[in-house]
């Protein structure tokens, strides 16, 4: 119908925290083959080469029309544009080690200048994006500390800088760069705005934070559209070479993949950690509350916000849990949970990488508090799991008071969401529906979909809804008034939410 043979198919990637998926879609944007892998830190293993290397049933290479990639974000290398050689493993997001300089720059006298120069700014032009720097932290999440933290250890990569050969990139530009065997140096708005680099409300790399932070400007990927002709994979990877038509960051890529279009639609990711974003439209959202503006998606003239909050180490927690044996099998801990009439007065901080929004703490430290001696794992089990919905509410709440935006759907997705026990308690304390899609390929979907768009394999955003499958819906004991409303909590969850909040402010500073 599309110009294409019958037998076309799109391949995405999506390089989350944990796992690498690589799925095969076809036009009813079903999976038709699928692999996936541990994601390690080293540059140079491609891993998702070698597994989409393998044939899926009966599709060949030559059938794959687009190629879409979804990434973790903020995770970067520096390489060699000449040789292509990588000069260190990639920097993680939930790397730490920048959190001595975030601390003191955050405290520094200079940012207390830049903050009182944007407020001044602001009440003399009453332009938004000069509010959104007065109450500019830097966040350890962020690349910028971590790039200059490189920049500093590294003396391979200074001199790269002073010769002008050196490449900056997220994993999306690193893949980029390698499948197109160093062609093509770029990344898309998504990935970009994801970076704390740039700047959302003049759509460019941010000019003021280079010049305070003396970064250079010469490393940066150029940006480009998220559907766009990228290059084409080299034919020595996959034998053909495969056009590369859509980059996109994994939180904007579970909201394309869920269809949340319209402003006030929500996407909650239970992943290795927690987020909430809703759709602003076309304006960036300004926050004093660390609700983050990222560019959505940028296709053509169409750009589109999401205000985002996350809490970094919900799923975080569920591993560490299941590494000290608390349980062997995450399948488990539902039932576990659900074992125990409550938690025991148990509440757990998941705070392995400080607190996000809206405490905004990197020196928060992890913790259970109230152990007693009739505590047992399955009280420590429900700790951990009301920790992920307790964050996950506090998100909530803080986006609906930030931005006053009517919620009008909200989607989950990630990992964590198989949990009924999570989706319940997480339900009833915000007081609105979630809709937990029966797919969990959600960011792998949205690379797909975009990818799809890009060569007229899909036509447009209505065919994407209709390709949308029924959800299973959790539904909340007590609803909320209306989509600008938190749910009203039961009073056995009252108190339960004080005790933690109070855990949450006892574990502020530990590490100051
Ligand atoms: P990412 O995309 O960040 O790599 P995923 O969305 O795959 O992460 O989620 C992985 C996380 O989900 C892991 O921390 C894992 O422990 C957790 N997880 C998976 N299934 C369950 C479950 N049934 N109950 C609780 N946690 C789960």
């Amino acid at each position: 119908r599309n110009g294409f043979k019958k037998e076309s198919f799109i391949l995405s990637v999506d390089v989350g925290t944990t796992t690498i998926r690589c799925n095969v879609f076809d036009k009813g944007a079903k999976i038709r083959g699928t692999c996936s892998s541990k994601v390690n830190y080293f540059p140079s293993s491609m891993l998702f080469i070698h597994a989409t290397k393998s044939p899926y049933a009966g599709v060949k290479m030559s059938q794959i029309v687009s190629l879409g990639i979804a990434t973790q974000r903020g995770t970067f290398t520096t390489w060699d544009r000449t040789t292509g050689r990588p000069f260190h493993n990639f920097i993680s997001y939930q790397d730490l080690r920048a959190i001595d300089s975030v601390t003191s720059w955050n405290g520094s006298y200079t940012m207390k200048a830049v903050q009182g120069a944007m407020t001044l700014l602001y009440l003399v032009s009453r332009q938004k994006r000069f509010l959104a720097a007065s109450v500019l932290v830097f966040s350890p999440q962020q690349v910028t500390f971590r790039l200059l933290w490189a920049l500093t250890h590294y003396t391979q990569l200074r001199q790269a800088v002073a010769e002008d050969t050196c490449c900056f990139g997220t994993i999306d530009t690193w893949l980029l760069f390698k499948l197109t065997k160093g062609e093509v140096h770029a990344t898309d708005y998504s990935n970009a705005s994801s970076t704390g680099m740039f700047d959302p409300y003049q759509m460019c790399w941010s000019g003021p934070l280079f010049s305070m932070l003396s970064l250079p400007f010469s490393i940066l990927p150029k940006v480009e559209d998220t559907i766009h002709s990228f290059g084409s994979t080299h034919s020595s990877i996959f034998g053909v070479s495969i056009p590369i038509m859509a980059l996109i960051a994994d939180q904007q890529a579970a909201m394309y993949g869920e269809c949340c279009f319209d402003v006030g639609n929500v996407n909650i990711t239970m992943g290795t950690g927690a987020f909430v974003d809703i759709n602003t439209g076309s304006k960036p959202h300004t926050s004093a509350a660390g609700l983050y503006p990222v560019v959505g998606w940028k296709i053509g003239e169409e750009v589109v916000y999401l205000a985002e909050g996350n809490a970094a180490d919900t799923g975080t927690a569920i591993k560490w849990a299941q590494g000290l044996e608390l349980f062997s099998d995450v399948q488990e801990t539902s039932a576990m949970a659900y074992s125990v009439a409550d938690s025991d007065g148990v509440c757990f901080v998941p705070s392995f990488s400080g607190l996000q929004a809206p405490l905004n703490d990197p020196t928060a430290c992890a913790s259970f508090m109230g152990l007693t001696p009739s505590t047992n794992k399955c009280h420590l089990v429900r700790a951990i799991l009301e920790s992920v919905a307790f964050s996950v509410r506090q998100l909530y709440q803080t986006m609906l008071r930030e931005t006053c935006i009517p919620v009008t759907k909200i989607r989950v997705d990630g990992g964590v969401c198989t949990n009924d026990f999570v989706m319940q308690l997480t339900t009833d304390l915000i007081g609105q529906k979630l809709a937990r899609p029966v797919h969990h390929e959600i960011s792998c979907r949205g690379a797909a979909f975009v990818a799809g768009l890009g060569v007229g394999f899909w036509k447009d955003k209505e065919e994407l809804k209709r390709l949308h499958t029924a959800d299973q819906m959790f539904v909340p004991r007590q609803a909320a008034q209306s989509g600008t409303e938190l749910g009203v909590v039961s009073a056995e969850y009252e108190a339960v939410l004080r005790s933690w909040e109070k855990a949450l402010q006892r574990s502020m500073g530990w590490y100051s």
